[in-house]
């Protein structure tokens, strides 16, 4: 489970620590950096937020893991790192247009480009799909997440919130970021 911590204050983040959550979310690398610093150090990051490429490398420098690698430009940016970092394709399963990710159709391209560049270590996929209200409703895209990463023979699969994270792990989950149903509602911006 990804705790996701975006506009949680470090004094929840904490409480979440001591309850013995280790693996936090967060997905604006600014708001993170604070909270990286002063939190124990044996927190795994995750970034989740749209990865900008010329953040790219600090963010690897930063975070664990990236769930949303999706477009050449991050990967040349993430080619200059000296240390490789594991990353997650995100995928737009539902191809929404305003939505990030790639296409299913492209994958394959994406996903051999991805694994040649040698400072990333491709080790699955991330959707955030559709918001349909009903958590059921959500189940035909996790199961194409999945089928698509059997294709590739990669084992991490990064999906459900806290709507519909049991449908996700009955679909095969590795990784379910849950932000809400952890630390409530977040203030509207
Ligand atoms: C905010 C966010 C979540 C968590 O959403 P909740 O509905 O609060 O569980 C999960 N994934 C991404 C990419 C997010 O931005």
């Amino acid at each position: 489970m990804v705790a996701v911590t975006k506009s949680v204050p470090i004094e929840r983040i904490q409480e979440a620590f001591e309850a013995g959550c280790r693996v936090f979310g967060e997905s604006r690398f600014q708001e993170a950096l604070p909270k990286i610093a002063r939190l124990p150090s044996d927190i795994e990051w995750h970034f989740i937020g749209k990865l900008q490429s010329n953040k790219a490398r600090r963010v690897a420098s930063a975070f664990r893991v990236i769930h949303t690698l999706e477009s050449e430009s991050q990967l040349r940016e993430l080619s200059k790192l000296t240390e490789p970092v594991d990353a997650l394709i995100e995928v737009n399963v539902a191809k929404e247009p305003q939505k990030a990710g790639v296409l299913p159709e492209d994958l394959d391209e994406f996903w051999d480009l991805a694994s040649q560049c040698r400072s990333v270590r491709v080790r699955g996929l991330m959707t955030i799909g559709p918001n349909l209200g009903e958590p059921e409703a959500m189940r035909p895209y996790f199961a194409r997440l999945r089928k698509l990463a059997e294709r590739f023979g990669c084992r991490w699969l990064s999906m459900g919130m806290s709507s519909d994270f049991d449908v996700a792990i009955q679909e095969g989950a590795t990784h379910v970021r849950v932000g809400t149903a952890i630390f409530g509602d977040r203030p509207a911006h």
